[in-house]
């Protein structure tokens, strides 16, 4: 038997996604006005601009994960698990592929599943560009199992350094790439040296950890105001951090990386946070229109150019828009606007489904960028409604909006009151465990 209801079927519970599946849950799936199903490759919903503090273990990324089933039950939305690889537009389905164990055996098979609005919102990975060596001697930071191996790589140099006898030590970090991710790693990296020899890892001491970072463009932040650039620049530079801009990465070996212009930088753990693509199954999927970076081109109504049932939100989408000025601008891939788009969608797909109106337009408010550097500051400007203008702000004010752009997406899922009990959980936890995750 077909089902009535209106199917509203999501794909990529991340930082948008995961909203946008709660929302509509509560508005349309509670009073069984539409079937609002999500779909998503991991059992789990973590928020990706935390995986920097994973991977140094300033986070324990189990504290803080949520299961989409149990959120699904919660907030009268369907949850099933699933990688999406392929979408037929003419049967209105999506196809996902079998699930199988870790010894190979297949738990699952391949399943489709019937649509009548379908939200992509698959998010992104690193762009390696196809460097030479990348995928075999770099780690990436692309989702919480990469952020852990990061985590278990630094513990083992310096496992291995605590029991080698070895004369004072040195481990060298590289990370390819100097935007907000790269930056944020590097300050990070630079606490964990600290926290590691105070918990009695001490073989390495962290003035012989040094992180090098590698910029191809001729600053830091490049996609982020000049003077936040700098400032971010001078405070990486005190806490010891070596900084190279103009600097192309041409090869990595496991030795170190090769540069363009012929240098090379030695390095015992590279990372690369460069760049970003969307998956490439994206690639003008079922004929849909697609840029170089595999993202789907969307209409400013966030529905894909060739398809008004089809929406995508996010970092797997392109969407162009023109400013005040008249000036056309892209959606920067970056949490806050996939938050802003999920809130279109929600509206939009509400009115659709309750009252039949035409989707509505996206309009993008930049409320600024803040850059996190670690326990020792953060740096960043406020735009808009908070500051009436553009504000930069540093140091403890800097790291309080830093931090309540989690609490903002914990409120967009759990609701005001329930973000107040983590607040106080996370606060008590904080007294009883260390620093730093040490296994
Ligand atoms: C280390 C780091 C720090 C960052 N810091 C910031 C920051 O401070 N501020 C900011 O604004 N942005 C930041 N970002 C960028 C931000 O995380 C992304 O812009 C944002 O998460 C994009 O949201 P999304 O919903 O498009 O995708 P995501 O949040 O990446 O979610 C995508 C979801 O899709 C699922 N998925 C992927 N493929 C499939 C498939 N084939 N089938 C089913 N499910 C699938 C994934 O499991 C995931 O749950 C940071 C990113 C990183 C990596």
């Amino acid at each position: 038997m077909t089902d009535p209801l209106h199917k509203i079927v999501i794909v990529g519970g991340g930082a948008g996604g995961l909203g946008l599946a709660t929302k509509l849950g509560k508005k349309l799936g509670k009073k069984k006005k539409a079937r609002i199903t999500l779909v998503d490759v991991r059992k789990t919903h973590f928020w990706k601009p935390l995986l920097h503090e994973v991977a140094a273990g300033s986070l324990n990324a189990f504290e803080d994960e949520l299961s989409y089933l149990a959120q699904a039950k919660w907030n009268h939305f369907h949850f099933l698990p699933g990688r999406m690889c392929g979408l037929d537009r003419d049967d209105k389905t999506i196809t996902l592929a079998p699930i199988n164990d870790e010894a190979g055996q297949e738990v699952v098979p391949e399943r489709s599943l019937e649509y009548d609005d379908l939200v992509i919102c698959l998010g992104s990975t690193a762009n390696d560009f196809n460097t030479p060596g990348a995928v075999d001697h770099c780690l990436f930071l692309d989702n919480r199992e990469q952020a852990e191996r990061v985590h278990t790589t630094l513990l083992n140099h310096y496992l291995h350094a605590q029991a080698s006898h070895e004369k004072s030590p040195e481990l060298n970090i590289a990370i390819i790439g100097a935007g907000a991710t790269g930056v944020e790693l590097a300050a990070e990296l630079h606490f964990a040296a600290i926290e590691l020899a105070r918990y009695g890892l001490d073989a390495i001491q962290p003035n012989k950890v040094n992180i090098t970072v590698i910029e191809g463009s001729e600053r830091i932040l490049p996609a982020l105001p000049a003077r936040i650039s700098s400032s971010v620049h001078k405070q990486l530079q005190k806490m010891g951090i070596v900084i190279q801009t103009r600097q192309l990465v041409s090869e990595i070996t496991n030795k170190g990386l090769n540069t363009k212009s012929g240098d090379f930088i030695n390095s015992d753990l590279s990372i690369w946070a460069a760049g970003i693509k969307a998956p490439a199954f994206l690639k003008d999927i079922a004929g849909l229109e697609t840029n170089r970076i595999n993202q789907l081109v969307v209409r400013p109504t966030l529905q894909s150019t060739l398809d008004d049932h089809i929406y995508a939100l996010g970092d797997c989408a392109s969407c162009s828009l023109t400013n005040s000025k008249g000036e056309p601008f892209t959606i920067p891939p970056r949490a806050q606007a996939a938050h802003q788009q999920a809130e279109l969608l929600t509206k939009s797909l509400i009115g659709k489904v309750l009252e039949g109106q035409a989707p509505l337009t996206f309009t993008y408010k930049d409320y600024g960028s803040l850059i996190s550097l670690s326990r020792f500051s953060a740096v960043g400007n406020l735009m808009g409604a908070i500051t009436g203008g553009d504000m930069m702000v540093e140091g403890r004010m800097a790291k309080m909006f830093y931090i309540s752009l989690y609490r903002m997406h914990q409120v967009a899922l759990f609701g005001r009151l329930r973000t107040g009990a983590l607040i106080i959980k996370d606060f008590i936890g904080k007294t009883t465990r260390p620093h730093l995750k040490l296994h």
